[in-house]
């Protein structure tokens, strides 16, 4: 019988040899945490999280090019 990872959706090893079960990983385990603890709080992955991009996004959709800016 294979279980499917919650997080990743990929075959979890049985919990005889993993930990985490019934996660493919501790990775994946804690990524469902805190998906739980707080749905729009994401457990940073990498170094830089996307935040600053989401921000900077909504800003420059917010001004884009106006009529004023116009030379005439
Ligand atoms: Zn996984």
């Amino acid at each position: 019988m294979t279980i499917s990872c919650p997080t990743c959706k990929k075959p979890s090893a049985p919990r005889a040899e993993n930990k985490a079960f019934p996660f493919c990983s501790e990775r994946c385990r804690l990524i469902d945490l805190g998906d739980w603890l707080s749905e729009s709080y994401r457990v940073p992955v990498g170094p830089d999280a996307t935040e600053r991009d989401g921000v900077s996004e909504d800003e420059a959709a917010g001004r884009v090019r106006t009529p004023d800016d116009l030379p005439n």
